[in-house]
């Protein structure tokens, strides 16, 4: 008897040491979506759009954009950056074709964090994808856990001013989910302290008060970026090409720019949101630009 196909098989969770403390790469879930242009490079021309994504073996016209979600055990507390999509494609039709039921939390007690093991739950910003998976059926996912804002994202969104006609929904959300956890949240800016070793970095831009996180422990650090890269050709050899869903295009331009020229120098450790799993790589300085060097092995020695 022949061998039956099983299907795919891929991994969805990677844990590594970073001096004393432990990080792990949680997929939550893929979407697979249509139109590689103009998601990006819309203020390019499709052609170029085509012919990058060719040039680095990627299908032109269909894109995976997977959720990665970061935790991270400083050895006091259990610290989980973003949520995933949580249940919103079950709770809310508007995104029951959008967003993939999110898998953090199951994945999270399947390597074994239960919800209330997480001590702490960090937004880098308030867009679906990252909120998701913080309430479901009106209650909190991590029951112990306190919450970190950004405070000018959680502004932004409470106050609901000049907030674009894509976002009217994701206004609507992040009152529902977020604004009742504020009795358990501390707001932050760049250049906070989230528990020590973990610092708040500005990456405004793909939303209006997005943070970057670094963490470091015994001399070892990497940096958790979030949306600033959310395709890792597209977002990092062309950094200046629009992205769709970055709330302040030229901003999100900027930002870009000054974290790959950082993270390059630097030659850290980055932990991407939207990167191919486990969403962990390293920027490289080319001739005439930036690429993604996935990471292979320098965390397992
Ligand atoms: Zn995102």
């Amino acid at each position: 008897m022949p061998a039956a196909l099983q299907g795919e098989l891929q991994p969805t969770f990677y844990r590594f040491k970073l001096g004393s403390f432990e990080a792990a790469s949680v997929l939550d879930a893929k979407a697979i979506r249509d139109g590689l242009h103009p998601h990006y490079g819309a203020n390019a021309s499709a052609d170029e759009v085509h012919a990058l994504a060719r040039a680095n073996n990627i299908d032109t016209q269909r894109f995976e954009h997977p959720n990665i979600p970061t935790l991270v055990n400083t050895g006091k507390e259990l610290v989980l950056f973003d949520t995933g999509n949580g249940a919103l494609p079950r709770e809310y039709e508007q995104l029951s074709k959008r967003l993939p039921p999110g898998n953090t939390a199951a994945r999270l007690a399947a390597h074994g964090y239960k919800p209330e093991d997480i001590d702490v739950v960090v937004l880098t910003h308030g867009h679906p994808d990252h909120i998701g998976g913080l309430v479901e059926g009106g209650k909190p996912v991590f029951p112990k856990a306190r919450y970190v804002f950004g405070a000018a994202e959680f502004d932004f969104w409470k106050k609901g001013e000049n907030v674009r006609e894509a976002r009217k929904f994701n206004r609507e959300l992040y009152v529902k989910i977020c604004l009742p956890l504020a009795e358990r949240a501390t707001f932050i800016k760049p250049g906070d302290t989230v528990v020590p070793g973990i610092t708040a970095v500005d990456v405004f831009g793909h939303s209006p008060g997005l943070m970057a996180f670094r963490v470091e422990s015994d001399g070892k650090s990497f940096m958790i970026t979030a949306d600033t890269f959310t395709q890792y050709v597209m977002a990092v050899q062309r950094p200046e090409w629009h992205f769709e869903m970055d709330d302040d295009k030229d901003k999100a331009v900027a930002t870009r720019l000054r974290m790959l020229d950082m993270l390059s120098n630097e030659r850290m450790l980055v932990a991407s949101f939207h990167m191919p799993f486990p969403g962990l790589g390293y920027i490289e300085k080319v001739a005439g630009g930036y690429r993604w060097t996935p990471h292979s092995y320098q965390m397992n020695l």
